[in-house]
């Protein structure tokens, strides 16, 4: 028999717990699945030091255990299980768990995230977390007067380089094409900064170093009859090249944009689908920090909680 719930909520980063605690602390009775990566992206970095209130850091692993904590104290029943596939046609709305279960929702907040994407090289798994890393600003701050790479060549890209810049003493961008994708004012940015150096038309080969990142193994020109290879020293490889939203599962219901991002009424976390919310990653193309998904987690447990109050 299909189980009945008041709030179902989808996914288990800042987003999600947040939305957690919110939810529960209004006897809503949140039931949350957790999905395939407990925890969420904030669990594959090291330590998180933009979170407000840890002045002194804290892993991305404790940070998430804490929000389940607190989510958990008022009730918020979190369970393993992956939403698999939904049918949001009427209310009330249906969500499949695992291929099995199905789960029948008053209200629904979708805090799937976003994966960012990577080469798919085999150096990116083993030097993960130690030196690689797909996010500038939560791990920049970690390459301060050293130097690092940035690959990719749009706007994401652009930004994290002139970000970097300011910290590192010099940075690579690595641009596989002749050109940058990014808008005219962030590429004359990147062109006018003197310490961001631009490899066109280069490709990754690999990563060297013992234990750490300590160069990258570059390829000019591949298939080209001027191919050259190339070594670089670097401290810090970070991957630019885009994300993907995990919302292929509401994507018959719910409105995205054209890379995958949930749209939302702006300034609300409301979807096209009453009733339905969105929060975090999976909704934000620009920001994709933990404490702005936090924030909009606590958005649609509010939102929530006045939709089934009406
Ligand atoms: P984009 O898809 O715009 O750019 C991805 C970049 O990564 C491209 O240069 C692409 O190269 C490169 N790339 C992709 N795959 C590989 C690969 N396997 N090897 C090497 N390079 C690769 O993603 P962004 O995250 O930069 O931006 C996403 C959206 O968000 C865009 O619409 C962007 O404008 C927007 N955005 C806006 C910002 C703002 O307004 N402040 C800030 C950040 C993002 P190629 O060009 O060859 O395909």
């Amino acid at each position: 028999m299909n189980e009945k719930v008041r709030c179902l909520i989808i996914g288990s980063g800042p987003a999600g717990y947040t939305a957690a605690i919110y939810a529960s602390r209004a006897n809503l009775s949140p039931v949350l699945y957790e999905g395939m990566q407990p925890g969420g992206q904030l669990t594959t970095t090291n330590d998180v030091e933009n979170f407000p209130g840890y002045p002194a850091g804290i892993t991305g692993t404790e940070l998430m255990e804490d929000l389940k904590k607190q989510a958990e104290r008022f009730g918020a029943d979190i369970r393993f299980g992956l939403a698999t596939s939904t049918d949001l046609s009427s209310k009330p709305y249906k969500v499949t768990i695992d291929g099995e279960k199905t789960i029948e929702a008053e209200t629904i907040i979708i805090s799937t995230g976003a994966t960012a994407k990577y080469l798919g090289l085999p150096d990116e798994q083993k030097y993960a977390g130690s030196g690689v890393s797909a996010c500038a600003t939560c791990d920049g701050f970690f390459y301060r007067k050293l130097t690092v790479a940035v690959v990719g060549g749009g706007d994401t890209a652009c930004e994290e380089a002139i970000y970097l810049a300011g910290l590192a003493s010099k940075v690579y961008l690595i641009v596989r094409k002749d050109f940058l994708r990014a808008s005219k004012i962030m590429q004359n940015r990147v062109l006018e900064n003197p310490k961001i150096e631009v490899l066109f038309e280069h490709e990754t080969l690999g990563l060297t170093g013992v234990g750490v990142v300590q160069g990258a193994d570059l390829v000019k020109h591949r298939g080209q009859a001027n191919e050259t290879n190339i070594h670089i020293d670097i401290d810090g490889f970070f991957l630019a090249i885009g994300h993907k939203p995990n919302s292929d599962i509401f994507k018959p219901w719910i409105d995205t944009d054209e890379v995958g991002y949930i749209k939302t009424i702006p300034g609300t976390p409301k979807t096209n689908v009453s009733g339905i919310f969105a929060a975090g990653d999976v909704a934000d193309p620009h920001y994709r920090q933990a404490i702005t998904a936090a924030g909009t987690g606590c958005q649609a447990a509010i939102e929530a909680e006045r939709y089934l109050s009406l």
